[in-house]
């Protein structure tokens, strides 16, 4: 049996050596059009930035490494130009032009994403750079190198984009973020982003919200960054990251059936609409669990499933299932770490699909143990059976570990009530008795259940105060320095003898700080007859910081 592989990286790389661990006497090819394979993508900010210091570090094999130990032929270099699936045979075109045909018995696509560059004048000026490769990383290491960088804008704020902002950082430049949503980290809901702006706002980064860019123009040894509302900024290079797109081609020239949002159409064991050629990774599209919808997933983890996957399935006829990704990612922002998994609450919104969520702000580990962290967790779910949908975390220290437990769950089906049942390692200095993502989903429990109606930080913000009494229980002080407009203030340790002070045929949304005293007082109030009482879900500070961010 002979197998070509077009792409020789996460995908690619990947399914070629499981081939070879499933079949010891297949003919393998990897073809490749770069000059490397099996290298780290994932790593290339940090090697720009310095926190990598070797670049032989970034190579997980060589291609003759590669070729060896697996015993296949890895030709880098080589690009495929067309695929023929009627004679099933790919032309493909080496470094010095010459072209050769290569027959196959199974072809695999692997050949990821192309960032994309819009066609704005000055794009091609000296100074502005996509990151995508190794060949990319040279460039602009190069360029950090070669040119006094003071100043670097990021274009883009999802997770590439963060990460190079905190890595120009490093490398010493002023780093500005052009950002054409009115949030950081799209990914994920606004009130989780708030708290990277505020962060990034400390670390001296300049924020461009709102903002999309019309054209650059050069100024001396500067480059301008112009934007549509008529602002600008000046800098010395750029970092355009404002996503990817699928690369599809080869593909689409070969007829085979490119899907609805633009990647490469497979089945659920990774074959193509053409018998015999399967495709992988960045390329492709695939049903979201939890929606059924097509969508591309630009993410490692899932490209080396389906390699591993595709791989068994090229060797042994169509026998492993691919059960898709719900899109669980992580990035480290400078001291933050952010990370989401399934369906955030916009999204849900865009989808039209009933949720409802909660926010909880906890410790990254018991409060009594030096140095325990914010951790903020926001979940969505269905408001009636408690599927979970979606879950974000946003700290210091044990984001991931939550996130990976809540995607676990949710790829399995679970609910807010399985949250409760995870039984989770615990000494002080890693976590509390009761884990953040306990008390997440006892918080998500008893809203559905009924026990505590919450209402978000933007609910607050529409609500009309001649119906609704906004009731802050925290103490005098919590409530001078910094309050909802407009709220009442009667701590919680006095609520059961000034009750009397609040009306009963009026809605009364309770809060505090986070959100316990608040449910505290909602108990209270409820138990002595008042019976339109809701808790602000994360408290004054998910309201404050959200609010603020909104605002600037
Ligand atoms: P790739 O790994 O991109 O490999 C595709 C290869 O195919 C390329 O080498 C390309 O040259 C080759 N190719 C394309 N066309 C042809 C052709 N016609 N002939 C021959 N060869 C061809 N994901 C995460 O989950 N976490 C992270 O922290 C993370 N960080 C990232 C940071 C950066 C800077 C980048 C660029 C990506 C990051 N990703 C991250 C995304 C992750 O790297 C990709 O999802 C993953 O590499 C996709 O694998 P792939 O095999 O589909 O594509």
């Amino acid at each position: 049996m002979k197998h070509i592989i077009i792409g020789g990286v996460a995908g690619g790389a990947t399914a070629a050596a499981r081939i070879r661990r499933a079949d010891e006497f297949a003919e393998i090819i990897m073809l490749e059009k770069g000059k490397y394979i099996s290298y780290a993508n994932c790593g290339l900010p940090y090697y720009i930035g310095g926190t990598i210091t070797e670049r032989e570090d970034l190579f997980l094999q060589t291609p003759a490494s590669l070729g060896k130990r697996f015993n296949m032929e890895v030709r880098v270099e080589n690009e495929v130009i067309s695929i023929d699936a009627e004679t099933k045979s790919v032309k493909v075109k080496r470094k010095d032009g010459s072209v050769y045909a290569e027959n196959y018995d199974k072809l695999l696509l692997s050949p990821g994403a192309t960032p994309v560059k819009p066609p704005l004048e000055g794009i091609e000026l000296e100074g502005i750079f996509t990151l995508r490769n190794v060949d990319d990383t040279d460039t602009i290491k190069e360029y950090l190198n070669s040119h006094k960088v003071e100043s670097a804008v990021v274009v883009g704020a999802g997770f590439i984009g963060l990460e190079m902002a905190e890595n120009l950082h490093r490398a010493g430049a002023k780093v500005s973020i052009v950002e054409m949503g009115n949030q950081l980290m799209p990914a994920v809901d606004f009130s989780v982003a708030a708290h990277l702006h505020l962060h990034l706002l400390q670390k001296g980064v300049q924020l461009f919200l709102e903002q999309s860019v019309e054209r650059f123009e050069k100024q001396g040894n500067n480059i301008e960054v112009c934007f549509k509302s008529g602002k600008s900024v000046l800098t010395d290079m750029v970092i355009l990251s404002i996503g990817v797109r699928p690369e599809t081609k080869l593909a689409k020239d070969a007829g085979l059936i490119i899907g609805e949002t633009g990647g490469i159409w497979v089945d659920e064991f990774l074959e193509t609409s053409v018998k015999d050629i399967y495709a992988v990774g960045d390329a492709i599209e695939f049903p979201h669990p939890l929606t059924g919808k097509p969508w591309l997933n630009y993410l490692a983890n899932p490209a080396n499933r389906q390699g591993r996957i595709v791989a068994d399935n090229m060797v042994f006829g169509n026998t492993v299932k691919y059960e898709g990704a719900i899109g669980t990612a992580i990035a480290k922002v400078f001291d933050m770490t952010v990370a989401t998994t399934g369906l955030s609450a916009k999204r849900l919104k865009q989808l039209e699909i009933l949720y409802t969520s909660s926010t909880t702000h906890s410790a990254s580990h018991a409060g009594y143990y030096p140095n325990a962290l914010p951790l903020t967790l926001k979940l969505t779910f269905d408001p009636a059976t408690g599927k979970l949908y979606g879950g974000q975390c946003v700290g210091y220290d044990g984001v991931d570990k939550r996130i990976d437990q809540i995607a676990l769950l949710i790829k399995n089906g679970g609910t807010i009530y399985d949250l409760l049942k995870i039984e989770h390692t615990y000494a002080p200095p890693f976590s509390s008795a009761k884990d953040p993502i306990a008390i997440a989903g006892y918080v998500a429990t008893n809203i559905v259940s009924g026990v505590m109606p919450a209402v978000t930080w933007r609910h607050i913000r529409e609500t009309d105060l001649n119906t609704t009494i906004l009731l802050d229980v925290r103490t005098r002080g919590e409530h001078a320095s910094g309050a909802i407009p407009n709220s009442v203030n009667i701590p919680v340790d006095e609520l059961r003898s000034r009750m009397n002070e609040l009306p009963k045929d009026k809605e009364i949304i309770t809060y505090c700080a986070v959100g316990l005293r608040g449910y505290l007082a909602l108990i209270i109030l409820t138990a002595n007859g008042f019976k339109n009482v809701k808790n602000l879900s994360g408290g004054y500070k998910t309201y404050a910081l959200a609010s603020m961010c909104l605002n600037k």
